[in-house]
């Protein structure tokens, strides 16, 4: 996939994660808690069909296409206003913060 530079932070990110040339941290809701390059594992325990909170406000269902990374270390890539997308998957799902496991001090 091709990445574009965002002009405030040079950061490069995946075109649909910017926002007027900035990207999902430059614009991104200061209660989000955790930042893009933060490693983080996703919930062992999350139910297919359940609806999780976000930290911004945002209610996200976890998808059938999710469970594969049940207990999976990933690293949080950027945020685009209704969740959290992560490397490992391609940007394709929106991850709520109630679906990360929140280990030494991440807890917000
Ligand atoms: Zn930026």
């Amino acid at each position: 996939m091709i990445e574009v530079m965002c002009t405030k932070c040079k950061f490069m990110y995946w075109p649909d994660e910017m926002y007027k040339g900035l990207c999902g941290e430059c614009h991104r809701d200061t209660r989000m808690a955790f930042k893009p390059l933060d490693t983080l594992t996703i919930r062992s325990d999350l139910k297919i069909g359940v609806i999780y909170d976000g930290d911004a406000g945002e209610r996200l269902r976890f998808h059938s296409g999710m469970a594969e990374f049940k207990g999976k270390k990933v690293t949080i890539r950027g945020y685009v206003g209704y969740g959290y997308r992560i490397v490992e998957d391609y940007g394709i799902w929106s991850w709520a913060y109630d679906m990360f496991e929140k280990v030494g001090g991440k807890k917000k």
